[in-house]
């Protein structure tokens, strides 16, 4: 089996597993929405950001609003989300730069999604996958775990992982394919301990235990 043909073998079988594959960030299907969110996600749970962003878009709809947004008062609303301090600053720079450079849109174009504040390649593939159907190979925690243990990838790192498995899945499966592995490296490959009898995977995958 060559490794798109074991690529390709995964993909479906995660589909199998979890025919929804939906974000666990309620972004609403607004890029605006989903860039602050997933900002606001950096080491902290989507069900936090989730109730945050409920008031958090109450009070600031629109990156303008954000970008002008009192010194204290979007720190008070994203407090509980850890590290509020940077991330309202980063929120602040990035809304600012939407507001001026892209008219209040969030850009599609890699290169500008990087020149936002505390986006990075994660947040931007996760933009241009779920909202530009652009694909995008997000590389978080799970991603490159399954993709080592599967020898997808040959190292845990974000930008060799994007690298080998955006070249091995097509793009109109990468985003969803990513949000199965959330939920597959949280009930089944899990960090610890994985599960490797109930596996789909575990006759394709040269990690499985016996
Ligand atoms: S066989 Fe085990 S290590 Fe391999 S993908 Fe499945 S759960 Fe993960």
């Amino acid at each position: 089996m060559t490794l798109k043909e074991k690529a390709l073998f995964a993909v479906d079988a995660l589909e199998g597993l979890y025919p929804e594959a939906i974000c666990s960030l309620d972004h609403e299907g607004d890029p605006y929405k989903l860039l602050v969110m997933a900002v606001l996600s950096a080491q902290c749970t989507d069900a936090r950001v989730n109730a945050v962003s409920v008031p958090l878009f109450e009070k600031y709809p629109t990156p303008d609003l954000m970008a002008a947004s009192p010194e204290g008062e979007l720190e008070g609303l994203i407090r509980s989300v850890g590290l509020y301090n940077s991330k309202a600053k980063n929120l602040r720079l990035a809304c600012r730069r939407l507001t001026d450079e892209y008219g209040g849109k969030v850009p599609s174009d890699m290169k500008d999604l990087l020149s936002l504040g505390g986006v990075g390649r994660k947040v931007a593939n996760l933009i241009r996958g779920d909202l530009y159907g652009l694909g995008g190979i997000v590389a978080d925690t799970h991603c490159m775990r399954i993709s080592l243990r599967l020898g997808l990838s040959p190292k845990k790192d974000p930008l060799v992982t994007e690298k080998a498995l955006s070249a091995l899945i097509p793009i109109e499966k990468q985003s969803d394919f990513c949000h199965r592995l959330v939920l597959f490296g949280r009930d089944i490959c899990t960090a610890r301990s994985p599960k490797c009898t109930l596996c789909p995977l575990k006759g394709v995958c040269p990690s499985a235990e016996a």
